[in-house]
């Protein structure tokens, strides 16, 4: 017995027998090691094409995280989200700024524009 719709159509659904045949037909279809190991290298491929994308926009988790859920979904949108810019850091602590600082609020220092 195959796990497919036309066994699906021809089994009596009343015998129980028949339905556990089917059923665990199906479950080891479910569980084969080849479907897993389809869905891992495709989560992967997704996950690499997402972070290659993502490297080109300062947004590699992000993009490598839409590619392994979502696959060329999610590529798509990566594509189309704006590029992250790196955080500004004041030049005397390091410390990280707003965009709009015209002092740095850790050490008060005078920022550049
Ligand atoms: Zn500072």
């Amino acid at each position: 017995m195959a796990c497919d719709f036309a066994a699906l159509g021809s089994i009596d659904q009343n015998d129980p027998e028949q339905v556990s045949a089917l059923l665990h037909e199906c479950m080891g279809v479910a569980f084969s090691p080849q479907l897993w190991i389809w869905a891992i290298a495709i989560t992967v491929i997704g996950a690499l094409v997402g972070a290659w994308i993502g490297k080109r926009r300062n947004a590699v988790r992000r993009d490598a995280i839409l590619g392994a859920a979502l696959g060329p979904i999610g590529w798509i949108i990566s594509w189309n989200l704006p590029a992250r810019t790196a955080p500004r850091t004041c030049t005397a602590c390091k410390g990280v700024v707003q965009p709009g600082d015209a002092h740095c609020r850790h050490c008060g220092a005078k920022l550049i524009a």
